[in-house]
């Protein structure tokens, strides 16, 4: 993610050099010729980071395979926003330099203003107001973005605004931009950009993001597996394209709550029969269990997510590792492989739980396994045992490992941590985000 952020970031700059070298930088001196370009490529980073924010939030399928999946996509998405809000804050604290720079230098050797009349001047007067208004409001956006103790369902409701703040910024950049940019790289990236992500804003204000992979059905059982986790098995209908064995799904149970992203828990069967573990980590989930009834509607969107057993490395040692509620798509792995055990490749599965007494995913991956000699379960009780460490995954310096990851980030990173000391030869360490914001 981090490198196709800095390919995207280099690639507007580069389209912002070509232009300069093209045009040149005008009548001036350095000081006020150099406020000009800043003026110039924060704006463009800031409007093409928010372009692709924007066009990051339809949800692309096609994007799954260079992300790394869904979850990656968005991200990359929140990663583009907050980007975009800080190059939108440059944008704002250059322009407003212009006074400290005429009284450090005065105003002659600024670059004379190009003059506009009529109904583009009143434009560009309207454009101005609104860009420092929508810079504002972006901030605060990027703030609660960052701010975890900001209640999720709130934020939710506030960030549908962004589509309609997308185009009043797309409008400011529309109109500010220099005329003689439209014919030079700079200009035809600010015009790409600005096409696609309009489309995309429009896909979002008709609420039409995910429409053509939402399919109905009705829920056929709900089981308390533990105070904690509730199962609920639902009945897809016959527009269920199927899924793979590790990949989630938007799931809406009531219209107004919207949808929640759930692991599909269970291996496809042909059946379009889907299985969710739920676990109550915020407030709707934990008010689940009392919300849903056998036969009531749902809406699944999906399948998307690229956490597949398909795609592991046959050459490298595999580590599977699954932290609490995060053994959801390792038991859709398991249900696909005991359809096909000798298809199963030799594993080890790391569970770990805060208490192994209670816990209702035990027994159920005990008897997952004992149909595939080749997958080694071993249960870690943190309870009991303290907290896991990358030394109880039994790898050793020199060689060669693939981590299958899922579970809480504060573990992922402890994890990967302790694996970097242990020295292997080659490591890849694929992770499931639980967490989309
Ligand atoms: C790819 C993926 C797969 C997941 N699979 C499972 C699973 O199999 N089982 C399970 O129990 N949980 C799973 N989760 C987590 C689950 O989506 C959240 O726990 C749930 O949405 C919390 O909702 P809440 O309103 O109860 O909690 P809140 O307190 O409102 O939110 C807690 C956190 O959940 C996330 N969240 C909440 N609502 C949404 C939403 N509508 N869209 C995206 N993120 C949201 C946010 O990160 C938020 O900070 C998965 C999440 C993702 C991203």
């Amino acid at each position: 993610m981090k490198t196709i952020l800095a390919g995207f970031v280099s690639l507007v700059v580069l389209a912002w050099g070509l232009s300069l070298a093209a045009h040149g930088a005008g009548p001036g001196t350095l000081p006020w010729v150099a406020r000009e370009q800043a003026l110039l490529l924060s704006g463009l980073l800031s409007i093409g980071l928010m372009s692709l924010a924007m066009v990051l939030a339809t949800r692309p399928v096609w994007l799954e395979r260079p992300f790394g999946g869904m979850d990656r996509v968005y991200r990359a998405h929140k990663w583009a926003g907050i980007l975009a809000g800080g190059f939108a804050a440059l944008h704002w604290l250059v322009k407003e330099s212009g006074g400290v720079i005429k009284a450090l230098v005065g105003k002659a050797g600024r670059p004379p203003k190009a003059e506009y009349f009529g109904v583009l001047e009143n434009l560009r007067d309207a454009a101005e107001e609104l860009g420092e208004f929508v810079v504002y409001l972006l901030l605060a956006m990027v703030l609660l973005a960052l701010w975890k103790r900001f209640p999720y369902k709130y934020w939710r409701h506030l960030h549908r605004a962004m589509p309609a703040l997308y185009l009043m910024l797309a409008f400011h950049g529309a109109v500010l931009a220099p005329l003689w940019w439209w014919g030079t790289p700079a200009g035809v990236a600010l015009g790409v950009m600005l096409g696609s992500a309009a489309v995309a804003a429009g896909l979002s204000l008709a609420g039409r993001i995910g429409r053509g992979r939402q399919v109905a059905g009705e829920v056929l059982a709900v089981n308390r597996l533990s105070p904690e986790v509730t199962e609920v098995i639902c009945q897809l209908s016959a527009d269920w394209p199927g899924h793979r064995a590790g990949q989630f799904a938007w799931v809406t149970f009531e219209r107004l709550e919207g949808a929640h992203p759930f692991t599909i828990a269970s291996a496809d069967g042909g059946d379009r029969r889907v299985t969710f573990l739920i676990k109550a980590l915020g407030d709707y989930t934990r008010s689940l269990p009392q919300r849903l009834a056998v036969g009531q509607p749902v809406s699944v969107e999906g399948p998307y997510g690229r956490f597949e057993l398909g795609r592991h490395d046959r050459r490298a040692r595999q580590v599977w590792v699954a932290g609490g509620i995060g053994v959801t798509p390792f038991l859709a792995w398991l249900g696909a492989l005991r359809a096909d055990p000798v298809s199963a490749p030799e594993a080890d599965l790391h569970y770990c739980t805060r208490q192994r007494t209670g816990d209702p995913f035990v027994a159920r991956l005990q008897a997952l396994c004992a149909d595939l000699p080749g997958v080694r379960l071993h249960v870690h009780d943190s309870g009991a045992e303290g907290p896991p460490c990358a030394e109880m995954l039994g790898l050793s310096a020199g060689g060669r490992a693939e981590v299958w990851f899922c579970g809480p980030q504060g573990l992922a990173d402890h994890l990967r941590a302790g694996l970097a000391r242990i020295g292997l030869r080659r490591l890849s360490f694929h992770r499931e985000a639980f967490e989309m914001r």
